[in-house]
């Protein structure tokens, strides 16, 4: 189904754990040349790497802090020097970094939400921006750059979460002028909005409030980070999805229906 991902250059941020490893796998099991990033060179970074390489043995990690524009500005150099170019690039890498209410909220933390979550989508993706023209330009296929929004960019998050939730909103709107800009380079731009994923996102729950959360869902259950992998994927094959852009695919089970 998504055999044009084959020998696709694909970067995927924050792919050290959770959405942005299941989504790497899944992409290396389709025959594409996967890039992984992180912000730490840890065990997760390691083994994630490691399970990339049962599929394609030659991805690499690429660590980093991308709530930095220089960094943001390094990975794109190093994926790009390693494989030629970029056909494929998710945006993943993102968080809440805390929970602080409104009274709470001072520049540093406001600067941190930011950055993760929005600075570092908008600078990786200004700077691959011009290897997503040149692939699309001599392929005769769209590239493909996927955005990871939230549940929360619809309904203002949980407690303390609101600038993550606005982040993630703004994710979700900031698209829409880069459709406009950019669909004649042959680029495309969406967004995956999870719901509520078991991931380590969600570590500071304990089983009593998961079950409680599980309970608003109709699928009466925390999604999975390999249930959000398909809609990368089908995001990602211009066979698949050459004619869908500025979309969000919201993979929530039924918590959230805009
Ligand atoms: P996760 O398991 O915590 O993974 C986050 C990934 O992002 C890790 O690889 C982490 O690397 C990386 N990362 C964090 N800060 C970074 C930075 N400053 N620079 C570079 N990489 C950084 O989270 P997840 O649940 O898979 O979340 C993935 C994405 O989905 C995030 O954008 C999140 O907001 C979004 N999302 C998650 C849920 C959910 O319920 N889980 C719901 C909606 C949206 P290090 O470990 O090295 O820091």
């Amino acid at each position: 189904m998504f055999d044009d991902l084959k020998g696709k250059r694909v970067l995927v941020t924050g792919a050290s754990q959770g959405i942005g490893l299941a989504a790497a796998v899944a992409f290396a099991r389709q025959g594409a040349r996967v890039g992984i990033g992180s912000r730490s060179v840890d065990a997760n970074a390691r083994e994630a790497l490691a399970r990339v390489r049962q599929w394609d043995p030659e991805s690499e990690h690429f660590p980093g802090d991308l709530s930095e524009t220089a960094e943001c500005e390094r990975l794109v150099e190093k994926f790009v020097a390693r494989f030629g170019g970029i056909d494929v690039l998710v945006n993943n890498a993102g968080g809440l970094v805390g929970r602080k209410p409104l009274a709470e909220v001072d520049d540093p933390f406001f600067d941190q939400v930011i950055d993760l979550n929005a600075r570092s989508a908008v600078m990786v993706t200004r700077c691959a921006l011009p290897r997503l023209i040149a692939s699309a330009r001599s392929s005769g296929a769209t590239s493909s750059v996927i955005l990871v929004g939230s549940i929360a960019g619809y309904t203002g998050g949980g407690p303390g979460a609101g600038l993550y939730a606005a982040s993630k909103a703004w994710l979700h709107t900031v698209q829409k002028n880069w459709v406009m800009a950019h669909t004649r380079d042959g680029v495309r731009f969406n967004v995956v909005a999870p719901g509520t994923v078991d991931t380590a996102f969600h570590a500071d729950k304990n089983e009593a409030a998961r079950a409680s959360i599980g309970a608003t869902i109709p699928m009466g259950r925390f999604g999975t980070a390999e249930e959000m992998a398909p809609s990368f994927l089908f995001l990602a094959s211009h066979a698949c999805s050459g004619y869908i852009t500025g979309q969000i695919i919201n993979v929530n089970g039924g918590q959230y229906m805009p």
